[in-house]
């Protein structure tokens, strides 16, 4: 699995941190998300698909690869 996010549309609300703190976080300063990795375990996954449900503003979205 590969993570993608864009980080123009984020709008901080923390879902995904919380989701899967393994994958996401988010910058102190600004509260825009970042990822830890791009390519998570595949333990992992299950989180960071919870994270893509999650996400008000559809700025995550995963690829099969
Ligand atoms: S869930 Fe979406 S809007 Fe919220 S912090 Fe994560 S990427 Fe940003």
């Amino acid at each position: 699995m590969h993570v993608h996010v864009e980080k123009d549309k984020c709008i901080r609300s923390g879902n995904c941190t919380v989701a899967a703190p393994d994958v996401f976080d988010q910058y102190e300063d600004s509260g825009v998300v970042f990822l830890r990795t791009d390519h998570p375990a595949p333990e992992q996954e299950g989180d960071v698909r919870d994270a893509v449900s999650m996400c008000p503003v559809l700025a995550i979205t995963v690829t099969e690869k």
